[in-house]
């Protein structure tokens, strides 16, 4: 049994520890997104909670934790009796690796042992383990979007279910979700971002006796973990009683109107979307004041509740960082203390006339880092041709690019399967069972089935993939006609990967460096915005363009592995700056490729075309890259501009 670091011996960090004693208190505030740089120590932090949970009743033997006194009544443990006496367990933390199977996740069903003996077999995954208890994802940013789905899903409605083939099982899945990550490494789905009640930003200290604190603690636990937990007993003990006693608390404490009118201009002036803020804003100052003893929601406790539960909601591009436009302090204070203010001048003035009428305090899309140069717009967008990875890819998510066989698509046949079985083919099942009925010693009428009968059916369709533009935005090719039919070009493969159902993303360079102008997204109006206002000129860092895309390819690949990529790079293929272009295309060889060859002039260098080789990929002129009968309209984009 390994001794854990106790919550009680961490130094600074109050904010993290705050919301998450306040989720310990109120499950119902919703979890909390821990957003930090590498060692931070937030994993220790959020780990060491678990010990100062209250402990869980649970029926003996069912591996749902049903609460004897309300059991779930779909628990497939169940049915429980009623009158259950309980067993108390520790709280659990159970935590979800990022590269966690469906089955490790939701449970698994054994379709085999359905099928051939008629027995619901079901294995539960971290979401049953996790419920009543803490579900604790590390680098959550980086979780499969089908596990992001799963967990959306659980969140919302408290179950998790799986279903396969008519079998199903459903079962009860409440948990307090909390999350790590390193905004460097990409930022989290919208989605899942608001499912977080509340969000903190952690930071090593900047005050050399409380690191030195820091590390005498940490040398002191590793030295001896057991004694080094012994001597913060008392503390540990102390913390859990205190959460118990706000936890009985809690429900005699009510919400007076005028903290609720807070509240309310709170979130208004903050443009947050939706009522959720509201909700957990309310839930965290209540669970505030229980934690402190009180039995009054104070201003004080609005304001605490507003740091942690809006920084991560407000209204905003989703490309802007959470937490940048406050120097990292995460919320506008004197936008909130004026909120606060009005709030207190204008009491139940009714919803037009709120805090958020339009004046300068609400709002705040004002601030807009200026472009550097006045943008080229796009040329008129057209038909592309179909771009596409040349191999038939295995199982991608459906979509109209790429070929695979998987799940969805015209049937092509049959197959034993080669893991558990997903897809029955019925009737190549019934066929493989039927030349040995005799044998087997039929005698009903029912058939005798055994495991190696089963049959899945093959399927061959298309799917959908990332499409990742790595974009040459330099002096080269900022000639403006030329960016004008280099952007139209790009805008119109956008349409093009939005019809598709594509993900995609671009990754665009010039001057010394290359930028991710728009991580990987559904969102096509957001990718065609940034086109829009993409600035040009400068050198040609071509290797750095390579690089990034390299690097977002990378952390894709570990989000949504079943999506297979097609990198477009849009170039002229000179560099003028940096590492050699082409060491950096061989480090992507293996990925589908496609230049599109933007040179022009009398003279021709062919450079993009030695770049696809080092790629693997093929090249394509731009004025190649409309579809045959619509070529003219490119024609026109140039003779315009
Ligand atoms: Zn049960």
């Amino acid at each position: 049994m390994t001794v854990g670091y106790p919550f009680s011996a961490v130094v600074g960090h109050d904010d993290l520890k705050l919301a998450l004693l306040l989720n310990a208190v109120s499950p119902a505030i919703g979890g909390v997104l821990v957003r930090g740089e590498k060692g931070t120590a937030k994993s220790t932090v959020v780990r060491s909670l678990a010990a100062l949970l209250p402990r869980v009743a649970v029926v003996a033997g069912c591996r749902f934790s049903c609460d004897p006194a309300a059991p779930d009544p779909s628990c497939p443990d169940g049915p429980h009796a009623n009158g259950l006496s309980p067993h108390p367990r520790p709280a659990r933390l159970v935590e979800l690796p990022v590269g966690a199977s469906e089955d490790r996740v939701a449970g698994s069903l054994d379709l085999e042992r359905a099928l051939t003996e008629g027995v619901k077999a079901y294995e539960p995954g971290l979401l049953a383990a996790a419920h009543r208890g803490v579900l604790y994802v590390d680098e959550v940013n980086l979780l499969h979007d089908h596990l992001v789905d799963l967990l959306l899903d659980a969140a919302a409605m408290g179950v998790a279910h799986v279903e396969r083939e008519g079998v199903s099982v459903r079962h009860a899945a409440r948990f307090l979700l909390v999350g790590t990550m390193n905004p460097e490494e990409g930022e989290l789905r919208p989605q899942l971002l608001d499912r977080f009640g509340l969000a903190v930003e952690v930071r090593a200290s900047r005050d050399p006796a409380e690191r030195a604190e820091v590390v005498r603690r940490r040398l002191a636990f590793e030295a001896d973990p057991a004694g080094f937990a012994r001597a913060y007993a008392g503390g540990e003990h102390d913390l859990a009683l205190r959460i118990a006693a706000a936890r009985d608390r809690l429900p005699a404490l009510a919400l007076p109107d005028d903290a609720l009118r807070k509240i309310t201009a709170v979130c208004a002036a903050f443009d947050v979307e939706g009522m959720r803020a509201d909700l957990v804003m309310a839930r965290t100052a209540v669970a505030l004041a229980a934690w402190e003893g009180r039995d009054e929601v104070t201003s004080d406790d609005v304001r605490t509740a507003a740091r942690l539960a809006l920084p991560h909601r407000r209204r905003r591009d989703p490309f802007d960082d959470p937490f940048d436009d406050t120097g990292g302090q995460g919320l506008d204070e004197e936008r909130l203390e004026q909120a606060l203010t009005d709030a207190d001048d204008t009491p139940d003035k009714g919803p037009d006339g709120g805090p958020d009428d339009g004046g300068p305090s609400g709002g705040g899309g004002g601030e807009q880092a200026p472009v550097s140069q006045a943008p080229v717009n796009p040329g008129t967008p057209y038909r592309t041709r179909l771009l596409a990875p040349e191999a038939t890819g295995r199982g991608g998510p459906a979509g109209r690019r790429g070929r695979t066989t998987g799940e969805s698509g015209r049937a092509a046949g049959a197959r034993a399967p080669g893991g558990r079985l997903r897809r029955l083919d019925l009737a190549a099942t019934l066929a493989a069972a039927a030349p040995h009925q005799h044998r087997r010693g039929r005698a009903g009428s029912g058939l005798v089935l055994r495991r190696e009968d089963l049959r899945e059916s093959l399927r061959e369709g298309r799917e959908s993939n990332l499409v990742l533009f790595c974009v040459d935005a330099s002096g080269s090719m900022a000639a403006r006609a030329r960016m004008r039919a280099v952007k139209g070009a790009v805008l119109s493969l956008l349409l093009d990967a939005y019809q598709r159902r594509d993900k995609v993303g671009l990754v665009t360079f010039r001057g010394a460096e290359a930028m991710v102008a728009l991580p990987p997204t559904s969102s096509v109006d957001l990718a065609s915005g940034r086109l829009a206002r993409l600035a040009t000129g400068g050198r040609t860092p071509l290797a750095a363009g390579l690089l990034r895309a390299e690097r977002v390819l990378a952390a894709e690949r570990l989000r949504d592995p079943r999506r297979r990529p097609l990198l477009v790079v849009v170039t002229d293929g000179r560099h003028t700056a940096g590492p050699d272009p082409v060491a950096a295309a061989r480090r992507l060889a293996g990925v589908a490729s496609v230049v599109v060859d933007c040179e022009h002039g009398p003279v021709r260098l062919g450079l993009a075309g030695r770049l696809a080789a080092a790629l693997g990929g093929t090249a394509i002129r731009l004025e190649e890259l409309a579809a045959d009968h619509l070529a003219a309209v490119v024609r026109d984009v140039r003779r315009v501009a």
